[in-house]
Parts: structure tokens; C-alpha cells; sequence
């Protein structure tokens, strides 16, 4: 039988989405594949994937909790159609130790934005007893001991262009002695359910997918820095020569997810934050107007703003030219790359707005369904630019 497949590619249907705020997507006509994929992220399976992460409390590399994260999602992507696992291996030895107390506030913001207005200090917690909950405590238990590492991927293999792909990542490493749960468990969750949705059976994409869970971010990126050294030579080539096959397809942009939950503003003049999420809660998609291809990297941020003006139903995106200290770092001088998160890294993290980063707080319970709803915008929003991107099609 003839598979019969709806072309859609970057011309898209424009949707009818109800004047009065969130509800479900609806395209106007059938023809719109990528709206159709993005209604099968589910709110509740993308809270489970969360859940599911923080079982294994922090994550932190380097311990047994760590190393069952990674068997947990690759079996995980397995059981989504992404079967095509590897892993990639390097060793970690990690710098004498610094030291983390808390960090002092300055005009410039990590990145090179500008700090304006209340800023309340941030630090990593270092130690495991101040996690008041006694079973999370001797789940974080567990030192990090030095040595080999390991990673998982997979990869949708596009079938027109299968040497050609981009890389969506985020970090499962976690620290601060809590549950890692926004930090990064939400962009782990995200990169597996969009693996999910790509990966279904009747899903076709004209290019390649790399969905890649980096280790070791909290360290310093030495996974996707490993990544880079051992893979990025590797590019483009047919292996073995007229296979069709490409280990490693030629990158053509990198897309990192890094903390999603927390909007809740700026500290108050006392340094507090606000327990609610903030109406004006916002996808912050930042790319380094210091890099090599910013210019393509730019490009790549409009798009992923228009993505989710699409097909994101609650919240808007906007763009920052600050992209900093997370893993699509060690690819920006090479290809064009952007991160999402909750907020502005440099200049709104790194000045307090986010008062469980890297702290004990830092669980599934901290959040509320409006904070997890926001990760679910950013989830529609990569969704939409990767399956316009790549050509995503269904089969009928
Ligand atoms: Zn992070």
C-alpha cells in the first residue's frame, strides 16, 4: 500500500485560536500536520515525564542516582519509537573545588546584559542536610567520584536529507541536593515528549532530529563540550561510504532547554519573590549576539518566536541577544544555537528571580499547575519551529 502523506512544510494554515486566551489549538482545515502534532503533547505526560525524572532525586553526575537517570531515559526514548540509542562516553575529572558561596551582583550580568532593578542573591546549596525531606535526603546522598561518563541520544532520521540535522538538548545532571525538577528535569522531560511526538510511528520528517540529554552541564558543560570534541569532525559523513547512513549529520542548529517553570518576577525590594506565577510569564529564547553566527542564531530565535505565536496556547516567547553558561555554549562559534528558559539567564536569574535554583526547594512540588503550563508553552513552541523546520509530515 501507498502511504499517502500531507505536505505542509513551512506553509501553515493559519489557526483559529479563541479570542479569549487558552484552549485547545484548531486549524483551519485538515491540512495542518504540525498543529496536529503539537496538540499531542499532553499537560499530563509531560508532567509524568517530570515526575518520572525526579525519582531519582538530583542526578547529580558522577552517582549511582545519576547513572540510573540515564538507563531510565534511554529506555524511556526506546519505549517512544526512538530506538536508535547511543551513548557517548568521556571522562570527567573534575577542577579543584571553588568556591560557591554566594554570588556578588555587579552591573554587567553574566552574558553582558545590564542588571537593572531588585536583585536578591543567589548560591548553590552544597550541603545534602539542609533537604528537610529525609527519603530525598538519602536519595542525594550518594558523593560524586570522578571517572567515566556517559550520555544518551537518539535521532529521528530524516528521509529526504538524513545528513543533515539539529541538535535539541538539555542537561539531566542536576545539583543543589533537591529533585533537579526545573533544573533541569523540566527541559529533560520536554526533549524526551517532543522525541515522543517525532518519533511516532506515522510522523515523517525531511531532515534529521539529534535528541541529546547532556551530563555534566553543572560542572561546566563538559558533556556537550565532549560532544563537540568527539563529534563534530564527524559531520556529514556516510558511514560506511553508500550506506546512506550519517553517524553524525551535518548540525544545522543546536537548541538547548534550560529551567522552565518559574516566572514569578523580580524580588521585591526585600529580596522575596512572588508565589504565583506571573500572568506575564514569558518563553525567554536567547541567542549570543557575541558568537561567530549570531546572525543565524538570531534568525533561528525569530523563528522559534514565531513558532510559538503559532502553536504555543498560553504563553508568548520573546527574544534576548544574552545567551549564556548552558550547553548550547560549546556550539555557538560552530553553528547557529539558542537556549530557552523561564528567563533571561544573565540578567534575570543571575540577579535572584528564580529562589530554588540550585537549591533543596528545587522539586516537583515547589511548582503549580501554572508554572507547569509554561514548560508545556515552551514544549508547543520547539515542537512547532522543529516540525515546520524539518518538514514534519504525517502519514495517512
Ligand atoms: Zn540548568
Amino acid at each position: 500500500m501507498r502511504a499517502r502523506s500531507i505536505r505542509l512544510g513551512v506553509a501553515i494554515v493559519a489557526m483559529a485560536v479563541t479570542a479569549s486566551g487558552p484552549g485547545p489549538l484548531h486549524a483551519e482545515g485538515p491540512a495542518d500536520s504540525v498543529a496536529t502534532l503539537v496538540a499531542r503533547l499532553d499537560f499530563d505526560e509531560y508532567k509524568a515525564a517530570i515526575k518520572g525524572l525526579t525519582q531519582f532525586g538530583d542526578r547529580r553526575q558522577g552517582t549511582d542516582r545519576n547513572r540510573a537517570a540515564v538507563d531510565w531515559i534511554e529506555a524511556q526514548l526506546k519505549s517512544f519509537g526512538c530506538t536508535n540509542t547511543e551513548r557517548l562516553k568521556y571522562d570527567f575529572q573534575p577542577p579543584p573545588a571553588r568556591q560557591s558561596g554566594a554570588a556578588r551582583a555587579s552591573a554587567v550580568a553574566p552574558g553582558g546584559g545590564r542588571a537593572r532593578g531588585h536583585r536578591a542573591p543567589t548560591s548553590v546549596n552544597d550541603d545534602p542536610g539542609a533537604q528537610p525531606d529525609e527519603r530525598l535526603r538519602a536519595l542525594d546522598s550518594q558523593p560524586s567520584t570522578p571517572g567515566l561518563r556517559e550520555e544518551v541520544y537518539c535521532t529521528k532520521i530524516g528521509a529526504t536529507h538524513p545528513d543533515e540535522m539539529y541538535i535539541v538538548g538539555a542537561h539531566m545532571d542536576g545539583i543543589g541536593y533537591g529533585e533537579a525538577a526545573n533544573d533541569d528535569g523540566w527541559g529533560t522531560a520536554l526533549v524526551m515528549e517532543v522525541a515522543r511526538v517525532l518519533s511516532a510511528a506515522d510522523v515523517r520528517t525531511d531532515r534529521s532530529v539529534r535528541f541529546v540529554l547532556w551530563n555534566n552541564e553543572e560542572t561546566g558543560l563538559d558533556g556537550s563540550k565532549a560532544y563537540v570534541e568527539q563529534r563534530g569532525k564527524l559531520q556529514g559523513r556516510e558511514d560506511p561510504p553508500g550506506s546512506g547512513r550519517y553517524p553524525e549529520p551535518k548540525w544545522l542548529g543546536m537548541v538547548q532547554h534550560d529551567m522552565m517553570l518559574f516566572d514569578h518576577g523580580m524580588p521585591g525590594p526585600d529580596g522575596r519573590v512572588s508565589r504565583d506565577q506571573r500572568p506575564e510569564a514569558d518563553v525567554n529564547i536567547e541567542f549570543a549576539m557575541t558568537s561567530k553566527f549570531s546572525e543565524g542564531a538570531q534568525k533561528l530565535a525569530w523563528f522559534f518566536l514565531t513558532a510559538n505565536e503559532k502553536y504555543a496556547t498560553d504563553y508568548p516567547a520573546s527574544v534576548g541577544p544574552h545567551m549564556t553558561n548552558t550547553d548550547s555554549g560549546p556550539f555557538q562559534n560552530l553553528v547557529p544555537a539558542i537556549s530557552l528558559r523561564e528567563n533571561e539567564r544573565g540578567t534575570q536569574i543571575g540577579n535572584g528571580w528564580d529562589p530554588h535554583w540550585h537549591q533543596p526547594t528545587d522539586v516537583y512540588s515547589t511548582f503549580s499547575d501554572k508554572d507547569f503550563r509554561l514548560g508545556l508553552n515552551a514544549a508547543q513552541t520547539t515542537l512547532g519551529a522543529l516540525a515546520t523546520l524539518t518538514g514534519a509530515t504525517l502519514r495517512k
